[in-house]
């Protein structure tokens, strides 16, 4: 990369770490990289669908189109120091333990190189570089889905910060999140029990429902929930209200659909069982991932040319701290799509940092957990890939990732992922055959099951769990 461009990029991945926002309230990080882009001479667009966190910069003409998926959301309770292998936290709420600051840095770097390359080679072809918001929570990117921003997008490219460099594959789980909240009668529960009816045994008598549901889901689902509100602190009191939050995950959208409307009829069963009312209030949903084979391998040969990070003496010696207050690498950590597993596992065990290319077969494996990037590969084919970021062993969400984010090893995989993502989107302007054997892909795969989005029409998007 262009020297200017990594001074500054650096500057705008460590200004958004200082500021880390939560999802929906990134203000302060989308009009960083807004104006930034604007100065370099995007067409910028903010206040996307509803979404006053989202932008979108646009350089260049015509077709192809391509979107570049960036992100910038940050987690609650991780405020940490940089740089210090020990749990310092700094004094903030907010910290980015899935370094997002980085991920929306590289898509600007890859938008100012596909940006040279267009003026250079004065060719047909649109870049967009993406500012998608509520990723760690508000399912930003199905609401843009939803709402067609990708209705014009001939293919879409994404990478995340991780502790191995890889070309995503395989699928992750469609969810639906939504609180069940049960209204009784309050009473004295001495004296007039009789004259109560219990929001509090409403909601823990969903919970058993659903519990016993458990027995007879596939193995692939999970559900969790959380009780939001008890009713209160009395016992002497018959709770009138209470609330659980619920979160409903299967492989497929119409599988999270049914899924969610046997716990909606347990919801029911409880009301009726006591006698309260029950309402429901739908927070969020994501789509499962739909992997594309052609993108990836076209991602690949890009890492085949561009090469791994190159680490410094010093890189080493800074991951080798946060390594050894990681977590111990096991093999059993390697997905079952690596097919270089040995040489990875070599690599984890004598390096802190990742130096061999994780390679994957294609795979359909259902990876446990969700992402807003599975509706918008529903809607036009998606490739996603990793650069490692941080050391081997450290976990996601975590002080250990936040310590590390402002570091060179997290600057260079900025660096890495802005030259991937251009360069695979050069050989996409430059050979459109990429695009007719994606889309060909992706209309075989959403043949039987086109694109639903799990979220009903009229819920606007929102900060989580206020709905
Ligand atoms: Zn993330
Ligand atoms: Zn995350």
């Amino acid at each position: 990369m262009k020297k200017t461009y990594e001074e500054e990029l650096k500057a705008i991945a460590c200004d958004i770490w200082d500021h880390p926002e939560p999802a929906f309230q990134e203000f302060y990080s989308c009009k960083r990289q807004a104006d930034y882009l604007r100065d370099k001479g995007f067409e910028v667009t903010e206040n996307i669908v509803g979404i006053e966190t989202a932008y979108i910069a646009k350089y260049g003409s015509g077709k192809p189109v391509i979107a570049l998926l960036g992100e910038y959301d940050a987690l609650y309770g991780l405020g940490q120091e940089a740089n210090v292998p020990k749990k310092r936290p700094n004094g903030q709420e907010m910290g980015h333990g899935c370094g997002h600051h980085l991920l929306g840095t590289g898509c600007i770097g890859a938008g100012l190189l596909i940006k040279d390359w267009l003026d250079k080679k004065k060719c047909s072809g649109t870049i967009l570089v993406m500012g998608c918001p509520a990723e760690e929570a508000g399912s930003g990117k199905a609401y843009m889905a939803r709402d067609g921003v990708f209705d014009n997008v001939d293919i879409a490219l994404a990478w995340h910060p991780s502790d191995i460099t890889q070309v995503g594959t395989g699928s992750s789980q469609s969810c639906i999140a939504a609180y069940f909240r049960f209204f009784g009668k309050a009473s004295h529960a001495a004296g007039d029990p009789e004259l109560g009816r219990s929001a509090l045994d409403a909601v823990e008598l969903m919970d058993i429902g659903v519990n016993y549901m458990r027995e007879h889901m596939p193995s692939t689902d999970r559900v969790h929930y959380a009780i939001t509100n008890a009713g209160g602190k009395s016992p002497n009191v018959v709770q009138a209200e209470a609330e659980v939050y619920y979160f409903i995950r299967s492989i497929t959208n119409s599988r999270c659909q049914a899924l969610y409307d046997r716990v909606i009829n347990i919801a029911k069963g409880a009301a009726l069982m006591t006698e309260t009312r029950m309402e429901i209030h739908f927070d969020e949903a994501l789509s499962n991932t739909l992997p594309n084979y052609v993108l990836e391998d076209l991602v690949e040969q890009c890492f085949d040319e561009a090469g791994m990070v190159e680490y410094t003496p010093e890189d080493f010696a800074y991951a080798q701290q946060f390594k050894e207050v990681g977590e111990p690498v096991t093999k059993d950590m390697i997905a079952a799509s690596v097919t270089n597993k040995d040489e990875l596992f070599e690599n984890m065990k004598n390096s802190p940092l990742n130096t061999v290319f994780v390679r994957n077969k294609h795979s359909e494996d259902c990876s446990m957990g969700s992402t807003d990037v599975g509706d918008v590969s529903w809607v036009v084919p998606t490739a996603t890939f990793n650069v490692a970021s941080y050391s081997y062993g450290t976990p996601g969400h975590s002080w250990q990732l936040v310590a590390q984010g402002k570091s060179d090893v997290a600057m260079k995989s900025v660096y890495k992922a802005a030259e991937v993502l251009a360069l695979a989107s050069e050989k996409i302007f430059e050979d459109q055959t990429w695009i007719e054997r994606a889309k060909d892909e992706f209309e075989k795969r959403t043949a039987d099951e086109p694109y639903k989005c799990l979220i009903p029409k009229n819920v606007k998007p929102h900060v989580s769990g206020d709905c």
